[in-house]
């Protein structure tokens, strides 16, 4: 098992030109190599049965996969690509010529063919030329073998064994090329996903605070609101803002801001959980949607997360200080529409600004 693992972390190796196919290297690795071992295996096995000339072909051949293995970690891949192409296509199609069409050596081919359309970096245009010149070469193959010719006798097992065990690799590669494919597809597709949910969050989500951004907020409203006309419930929309949150910058710094904006978010989230969704409305302004609460509901409900901002104490290099926050609130009416109701609850935040701050206007 850990061998087996040796083998695949040496096949997988990445290339050292950064911006080449992974996949396609490994795969290529992997022809190679199960061409290499089964070429040097039917060549002692041709030479046996007495063809040395043929045997010396299989046996240079399976040194050539060797040698483009060694390659693949030193040069372009395109370059590997090209040479196990026409080494395949020369070989097999010579040794169709000689064994007979029967023996399967020009499924080699069309293992390559394969290969190539595996490449992404290589243009379809490109990919079409080699596929025409591999068909001619197929058909070149098949028109230079003579119906049932063969040199070797095919009544005898030899020439059996060399059919299916050609058949039996051919499957071998067929099957890895097309796992190739499957888990390039399922991966592509996995990391499509991932990317979309990423830009999806990106796009609706305000990155300091993790909050909704505006943007998102307001399609939120927009599904509220239709679903508050369908069932007949009852909505509220405020607005509240930090007070003095200039100061808090001025005096402890923008990061420290920054901390406050972040913390207040979090408490703010906690606290409206279940009861609609708060939004960074500005910069240290936020948007809360509070539903199934009429006005007076709303007003006690967020009276008593001004008392708990108030409460809050933060810290900068070892001073505590605390914010307060004001904020406008009003009811939804069918009548208005949200853009009147936000409006509204702004000119309400504006009232309690003007009144003194710290405090909740209805
Ligand atoms: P008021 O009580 O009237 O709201 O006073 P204020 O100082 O809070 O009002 P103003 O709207 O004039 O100032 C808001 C400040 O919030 C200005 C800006 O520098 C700060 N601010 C806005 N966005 C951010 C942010 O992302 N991080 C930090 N640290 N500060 C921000
Ligand atoms: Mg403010
Ligand atoms: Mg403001």
């Amino acid at each position: 098992m850990k061998l087996l693992q040796k083998i695949r972390s040496v096949l997988d190796k990445e290339s050292k030109y950064p911006e080449e196919n992974t996949g396609l290297l490994s795969l290529l690795r992997y022809v190679l190599v199960i061409w290499m071992a089964y070429y040097a295996v039917v060549a002692i096995y041709i030479l046996a049965l007495g063809y040395w000339k043929y045997a010396l072909i299989l046996g240079v051949t399976g040194f050539l996969f060797a040698y483009y293995t060694r390659l693949s970690y030193a040069i372009r891949l395109k370059w590997v690509l090209l040479f196990t192409i026409i080494t395949t296509v020369a070989v097999s199609g010579y040794l169709t010529s000689i064994f007979g069409w029967r023996s399967s050596f020009q499924y080699s081919i069309y293992v390559a063919f394969l290969v190539l359309w595996y490449d992404p970096m290589t243009s379809v245009r490109i990919k079409f030329i080699f596929s025409t010149l591999m068909a001619f070469a197929v058909g070149a193959v098949s028109f230079l073998t003579p119906f049932g010719h063969t040199v070797m006798d095919t009544t005898t097992p030899g020439y059996v064994v060399l059919i299916y065990s050609n058949m039996a690799i051919f499957f071998v590669c067929i099957s890895l090329v097309a796992f190739f494919f499957c888990t390039k597809y399922v991966e592509t597709e996995s990391k499509l996903m991932e990317y979309n949910r990423k830009l999806k969050l990106m796009s609706e989500t305000d990155p300091l605070t993790k909050l909704m951004n505006r943007r998102f907020a307001e399609e939120e409203i927009a599904r509220i609101e239709e679903e508050c006309r369908a069932q007949g419930y009852i909505f509220c929309i405020a607005i509240g803002d930090i007070d003095f949150f200039k100061k808090v910058n001025d005096t402890y710094g923008h990061e420290t801001g920054d901390v406050v904006l972040k913390r207040m978010a979090a408490m703010f989230k906690e606290h409206i959980k279940g009861h609609g969704f708060v939004a960074r409305w500005g910069g240290e302004e936020f948007l809360f949607v509070l539903t199934r609460m009429n006005g007076d509901e709303a007003l006690i409900y967020l009276d008593e997360l001004r008392r708990k901002v108030k409460k809050t104490e933060f810290k900068h290099e070892e001073v505590d200080f605390k914010v307060t926050m004001t904020f406008g609130v009003e009811e939804y009416s069918p009548r208005h529409g949200t853009e009147k109701v936000i409006e509204s609850a702004d000119k309400k935040l504006y009232i309690g600004k003007q009144s003194g701050r710290d405090r909740v206007v209805f």
